[in-house]
């Protein structure tokens, strides 16, 4: 019967990016499968992994093949469909209330924002990535140190349209979470910004990685969050592969969330893992502070079931969001969605057969976490 808990109930993935909108060859399909986006060391396969089990195991199906079909089957299958049915079929049976999506993050492989609402046949807002904003405003070449602040100031606004539900930073990776938090002064911004443009004009690139610069960023998106009613999201461990594993636990951002408590925003923790644990327990203590288990799910493939039972330790119900943080392949809003659904109505159904909870709370509780969380604190409308 825990199968069934909460099955209706349609899901908010408040953190995910585009799909890739073309046809995959066995390689680029392969190597969408490594965090690190790279080929398999020579003599191994990236197929030899959690998440491809699950893959063969549960998205086969959905492309009529039988369940564990194998590698070389399922890509061609998956090419004899074509992307745009693949991803309809993936994205359309997830089922999905809305998508919110990181539009900042290697947007010309993958399909814009308007294009996955589509092709999921859901509303698709849009966050906004500040290190992406200001990566422009520097590749632009248009300003000087001491203008920095106030054009980066101006694009951020400026790219603030009505479909933008939300912010977020990646500072995790790029500065690390080991930093100062305090709101840094003019002058340092006008210097850092100027070593900046002059890296920048050497490499030909601008990357932001500099933890003044990441401090203005993370206040100034303090700032306009509070003003526009926006979250503020914040990548936290599992995720990107130049994460420096333990300069990424959430408890590293305690100075900052003490002070940006009084400011009364919503701040959610992203995917987390593995200080999952960690986020439960900042949730639980920090009104305003939310997490999910997103990405870690699809890619601990049988093993997702523990991870979701740790998260449902100590936090509020009223805490915890539901995301995927799919990239690029379909499968992945799917399976995400599948073993949020199938984890969350497992763990509600033994509490329900061990006598600690009555039947009729869980299927509030799955609501809470799928998606009413999520309506709560985006500005999601209607
Ligand atoms: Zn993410």
């Amino acid at each position: 019967m825990s199968k069934e808990i909460g099955a209706d109930v349609p899901l908010i993935d408040h953190h995910c990016h585009g799909v890739m909108p073309e046809d995959l060859t066995l390689e680029r399909f392969e190597d969408s499968l490594s965090e690190a986006f790279a080929p398999a060391p020579a003599g191994t396969s990236h197929w030899d992994k959690p998440v491809t089990l699950a893959i063969r195991r549960w998205c086969a199906p959905l492309l009529d093949l039988p369940k564990f079909a194998a590698p070389e089957d399922y890509v061609a299958r998956r090419r004899e469909l074509g992307a745009g049915t693949v991803n309809e079929r993936f994205l359309r049976a997830a089922g999905f209330e809305a998508l919110l999506v990181d539009s900042g993050n290697r947007p010309d492989e993958l399909c814009s924002v308007e294009e996955l609402g589509v092709i999921a046949d859901v509303p698709a807002r849009e966050v906004v990535r500040m290190e992406s904003i200001a990566e422009s405003t520097v590749e632009s070449g248009a300003i000087g140190a001491a203008g920095y602040a106030e054009a980066f100031e101006a694009a951020l606004r400026a790219s603030l349209n009505d479909n933008v539900v939300g912010l977020k930073t990646v500072v995790a990776y790029r500065a690390t979470l080991a930093i100062d938090y305090t709101p840094p002064g003019a002058d340092e911004v006008t210097q850092a910004a100027g070593a900046w443009l002059a890296e920048a004009e050497k490499s030909g690139r601008a990357r932001m990685t500099d933890a003044v610069l990441e401090r203005h960023l993370m206040w100034l998106g303090a700032d306009i969050a509070r003003e526009k009613g926006y979250p503020v999201q914040f990548h936290i461990g599992i995720g990107d592969p130049d994460i420096e594993l333990n300069k990424v636990d959430p408890s590293l951002l305690t100075p900052f969330l003490r002070a940006a408590e009084a400011w009364k925003f919503p701040i959610t923790l992203l995917h987390c893992y593995p200080f999952h644990r960690h986020a439960g327990l900042i949730a639980e203590n920090f009104p305003y502070v939310y997490f999910d288990v997103g990405f870690v799910q699809n890619w601990a493939g049988p093993s997702y079931q523990r991870i979701m039972d740790e998260a449902l330790e100590l936090a509020p119900f009223t805490k915890q969001l539901y995301s995927s943080d799919a990239f690029g392949l379909a499968e992945l809003y799917y399976l995400g969605a599948l073993r949020f659904r199938t984890s969350l109505a497992r763990a509600l159904g033994r509490w329900i057969d061990e006598d600690e909870m009555a039947a009729g709370e869980a299927a509030r509780i799955v609501d809470l976490i799928g998606r009413s969380n999520a309506r709560r604190i985006y500005p999601l409308g209607g």
